[in-house]
């Protein structure tokens, strides 16, 4: 029998079965305890065994188990009881700690389905073990709070909110919905939320509610492209009016109308504007929707939110009556959003950041199909190789505080652990002794090993691996 074909080196293969689909292995421990967990006695009396059967990496193809023979035990000096220890092994999901760690990172490239049945056991535990893992990466991947914070929708099998770092081009979450509550758990929690300066959004209530609820010395900015393109819409809106108004054969003399009026009057070509000025003179509305469209657009060659809003009157005064009602949502949003929308003209969102918002919307669909919105949400926040870095002075206060947990318990650990520590003095003795603290200069080592700030997933980066189908 090879020394150990399954490469864990705590284990003694016992004997090997295996049909079809699967290997089932026999094994021990390859030392037995030699001293009591609870009194550290040594003398100890064997008190029959038991067997554990645990789920292991799947080998050549096959599902495998092992059957762990388990040893119990009685001290001699308290009379307790105890089974030993079994090193790699996550005994609350019942497999090797190895599997938990595989499936975690599989199950984000993967459907907890494929996983459950080539391991051997049901979605629900790929599930659980998958939010345990992703549990995991979240204690130790720290996104920076962004100063200039984006809130948007984008859409995951239903909409979703996103939180984005404005400036670096980064998702650094991604929220189930954007209701208030929401938005307002989120933004509660977040380290750092005192020092957000702006945040950009469209123009959706509860957002904004939210906002100004949690972190009140924000400065909410709607985006440009979110105000603009409702005059594309009223735009719209009168031309498919007058459309459902005319014969077949006027409408032919329509061709391309939606394109042509979409485009900035500065973009047109020679023949568009052509075209423009005949529908205008056989469609008098439809000119007159195209340029208070223009006049909207206008507006944002202000250069400050006095002329800006100055401009907004101006152009509220010149709406055709026939058309003001096409027009009525702009005036309304307009005079609900005045302040966040006149904000733009001293903190413009850069359009790098809008572009590839959108663009990542567009390819957002690719994805979705097979997944829960948890698998989607950590596709995208801890995707490999998407993360954006700047080296900077390591936090010292956070490393101080990470070590402060053992990483057994932040992975695996009972909550009742953590309990134990915090009651009472006399209880607190009889729990289990915390691991010694770090000695500082080992402290200081550590800390100087990461001296990365991460700034979220970088959008472009995303897109390129959806793209590619590499997410
Ligand atoms: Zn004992």
């Amino acid at each position: 029998m090879p020394a150990n074909i399954l490469n864990l080196p705590c284990y003694k293969i016992l004997g090997i079965t295996e049909n079809e689909h699967d290997y089932h292995i026999d094994v021990e421990t390859q030392e037995a305890p030699t001293s009591c967990p609870h009194c550290q006695s040594s003398n100890l009396v064997g008190f029959g065994r038991r067997e554990q059967r645990v789920k292991d990496l799947p080998m050549h193809g096959r599902r495998v188990g092992l059957c762990i023979d388990t040893r119990r035990y009685r001290c001699r000096n308290c009379g307790k009881t105890f089974y030993e220890a079994l090193p790699g092994i996550d005994e609350k999901r019942l497999m090797t700690k190895r599997l938990a760690q595989w499936m975690g990172k599989q199950a984000i490239k993967r459907t907890f389905a494929g996983i459950a049945e080539e391991v051997g056991c049901t979605e629900f535990i790929v599930r659980a073990v998958f939010s345990d893992y992703v549990n995991g990466l979240e204690k130790t991947i720290r996104f920076e709070t962004p100063k200039w914070m984006g809130i948007d929708e984008i859409h995951l099998i239903k909409p979703r909110g996103v939180i984005a770092n404005v400036q670096n081009n980064t998702i650094v979450e991604l929220l189930p919905n954007r209701n208030k509550d929401t938005v307002v758990r989120f933004l509660h929690h977040l380290e750092g939320k005192d020092r957000i300066q702006h945040v950009a959004m469209d123009m959706w209530t509860p957002c904004r509610d939210a906002v100004r609820a949690v972190i009140p010395q924000a400065e909410i900015v709607v985006d440009k492209f979110h105000v603009v393109r409702m005059a594309n819409d009223a735009m719209e809106r009168v031309r498919k009016r007058l459309r459902e108004s005319l014969t077949p054969k006027q409408r032919r003399g329509l061709m391309h109308d939606r394109s042509v009026l979409l485009k900035r009057e500065r973009d047109l070509n020679d023949k568009e504007r052509l075209n423009l000025d005949g529908w205008t003179k056989n469609y008098p509305e439809l000119g007159e929707a195209y340029r208070l469209k223009e006049r909207f657009f206008g507006i944002y060659d202000a250069e400050s939110p006095d002329e800006a809003q100055a401009k907004f009157i101006q152009w509220q005064k010149s709406i055709p009556s026939g058309i003001a009602d096409a027009f009525a949502d702009i005036e309304r949003a307009w005079g609900n959003w005045t302040m966040p929308i006149l904000n733009y003209f001293n903190h413009p969102v850069t359009n790098a950041y809008t572009e590839s918002l959108n663009s990542l919307i567009r390819v957002m669909n690719r994805l979705g199909r097979g997944y829960s919105f948890e698998a989607l949400r950590a596709k995208i926040l801890f995707a490999e190789g998407a993360h954006k870095h700047k080296r900077s002075r390591p936090k010292f206060e956070r490393k101080e505080r990470k070590q402060a947990e053992p990483e057994s318990v932040m992975m695996y650990g009972l909550p009742g652990h953590f309990k134990n520590f915090e009651m009472g003095d006399s209880f607190a003795r009889m729990a289990p002794k915390p691991a010694p603290e770090p000695k500082p200069h080992i402290q200081k080592s550590t800390a100087s090993e990461k001296p990365e700030k991460n700034y979220g997933a970088d959008i472009s980066t995303l897109i390129r691996m959806i793209e590619a189908g590499n997410l």
